[in-house]
């Protein structure tokens, strides 16, 4: 079973990403054989940004992703950048993936739209780098948020368009995405979902100090009526409970049944008190992480020459098959 996800290094991972993608990633390192994670540079440059601030903000992720338990000896972790395979299948993969479908993703019309300035090729192209991302390293299994399941069937349609038409060379994976807490919603507007561009006072960041992640709950917003429950037409509260249920990792009934009797203030505090103190060890541990970027770089090094390995041999197939360069037969025999 092969595990592969990628993550965005935005630095300041929040509670979405925590709950919906990077648990999963951890847990995952005793399923994967291997489990490989990286954190996608190559992602981040399809919108506006800052060169340096890049560079900064892999570290801080990086070291996020290891306080949060990722640890090298059980998986591979590197830098997307670092390893070439990744663009070089990116763009032979876009002849089996239609311009179409790439501009009716719903992460191309959001990102777009929000693009202040020009709207570049490579956001358009992003989910094509994506499927590259996985395919290079025939993975099984991808786990994500609920907001990555579009970009997952694009992947999937492009394995089976390759393999239909030059031969069986990529796995098909599958999305893994977890059932409470997949889609993790922002706590000053309920209807979106967390994310990296949402409201700074309905965003919890995986670094907050546990007053601030406190007061955050404090003033999240609620529905009209009262009662813990969990309805369409109670988004605010809905949440809190998903929040809650994931952290203590229990199915949201219990979470109900438990505050069945609370009213909306006494249970925003305790789902606030349980968030700060799920995160505090994450925060104690990335400050000694983050200050030692020599032993950082060392390690994404590491990671990346391991991933290399498997990713160069996914390619030399795709470009055999594709008639791309010599044909391996005719390189002549080893000296
Ligand atoms: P951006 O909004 O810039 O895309 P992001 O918040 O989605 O940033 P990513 O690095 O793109 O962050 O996402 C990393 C992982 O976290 C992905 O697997 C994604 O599906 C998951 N994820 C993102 N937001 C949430 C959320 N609100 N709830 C659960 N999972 C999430
Ligand atoms: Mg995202």
């Amino acid at each position: 079973m092969v595990i592969f996800s990628g993550i965005q290094p935005t630095g300041r991972k929040h509670l979405g990403n925590y709950i919906g993608a990077i648990t999963q990633y951890v847990a995952g390192q005793d399923r994967g054989d291997p489990a490989i994670y990286c954190v996608v540079d190559m992602h981040a440059v399809t919108v506006d940004y800052d060169p340096t601030a890049l560079r900064e903000r892999v570290y801080d992720t990086a070291a996020t992703l290891i306080a949060a338990g990722l640890d090298p000896k059980r998986c591979i972790f590197f830098r997307q950048g670092d390893v070439k395979e990744h663009t070089e299948l990116s763009w032979l993969l876009a002849s089996v993936t239609p311009v179409g479908e790439l501009s009716r993703m719903h992460q191309f019309r959001d990102k777009s739209l929000a693009q202040r300035e020009m709207v570049s090729a490579g956001l358009l192209f992003y989910p094509v780098l994506m499927a590259a991302d996985v395919l290079a390293y025939r993975a099984h299994e991808v786990p994500v948020g609920e907001d990555q399941r579009e970009h997952l069937e694009l992947m999937r349609d492009a394995a089976v368009r390759f393999n239909r038409r030059f031969g069986k060379a990529l796995i098909v994976p599958e999305a893994r995405i977890p059932e409470v807490g997949a889609r993790i919603r922002d706590l000053q507007d309920p209807t979106r979902k967390m994310s990296t561009t949402g409201t700074p006072a309905g965003t919890v960041y995986v670094l907050d100090e546990p007053a601030a992640i406190l007061k955050k709950f404090k003033r999240a917003v609620t529905d009209s009526g009262e009662g813990i429950v969990r309805a369409p037409d109670k988004p605010g509260i809905s949440n809190l409970i998903e929040i809650l249920a994931a952290v203590r990792g229990v199915a949201p009934e219990a979470i109900e049944s438990e505050f069945a009797d609370s009213r909306y203030g006494d249970f925003k505090v305790a789902v606030g008190e349980a968030v700060a103190d799920y995160l505090a060890p994450v925060r104690e541990r990335y400050g000694d992480l983050r200050a030692d970027e020599g032993v950082l770089e060392g390690m994404l090094a590491q990671g990346a020459e391991r991933a290399r390995a498997i990713a160069s041999g996914t390619l030399a197939d795709v470009r055999e098959r594709m008639g791309v360069g010599p044909a391996r037969r005719s390189v002549g025999p080893a000296a």
